[in-house]
């Protein structure tokens, strides 16, 4: 019996691996589409690199309530909060993320620290081409990170709503 049923489950297996060899291929235009992910064609859910937004008056959505590092199981994210001052208000609460890294050479892409946001600040991008040649720079700053300074595929703008998205955005 152990028998036939191994060559049951082996005749299982084939049989998808035939079926998939006589399905048509898909060629995705990659690398040679336009645009920052280049003509790859990503599911909406797709995780990619993470964007920090900001609200529809500009100011940053983080509140540098380290939530996200808590909850982060990789301990990637890095954050140094400051106050907001009068002169100088960069959050639209008392605080903001002064430093906000996140070592892309520690994150397993989880989704965990965009779940504990309360703030729908950190969200994932769908920008996927992190590869270096220097383990250092593997690690993304709140410069990398920020939405007004990231190009993102136009798939992201259908993903979230025009609110979600400042003016700044950069759409190719
Ligand atoms: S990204 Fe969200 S969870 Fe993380 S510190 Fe900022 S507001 Fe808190």
């Amino acid at each position: 019996m152990p028998v036939v049923r191994g060559a049951v489950a082996i005749a299982k297996g084939m049989g998808v691996t035939f079926r998939e060899m006589l399905s048509p291929t898909k060629v995705e235009n990659y690398p040679d589409g336009p645009g920052p992910t280049r003509g790859a064609v990503l599911e909406e859910r797709y995780r990619g690199a993470h964007v920090l937004q900001r609200d529809e008056n500009g100011l940053e959505k983080c509140v540098a309530c380290f939530l996200c590092a808590a909850a982060c199981p990789a301990n990637c994210i890095y954050i140094e909060a400051a106050e907001n001052t009068e002169e100088q208000r960069i959050s639209s609460s008392e605080r903001y993320a002064k430093v906000y890294n996140i070592d892309y050479n520690r994150c397993i892409f989880w989704g965990f620290s965009v779940e504990a946001c309360p703030k729908d600040a950190i969200t994932h991008g769908y920008n996927f081409e992190l590869s270096v040649y220097n383990r250092g720079d593997l690690v993304k700053r709140k410069d990398d990170l920020l939405i007004t300074k990231q190009v993102q595929s136009k798939k992201y703008r259908v993903a979230f709503s025009d609110e979600d998205v400042d003016s700044e955005y950069k759409e190719v």
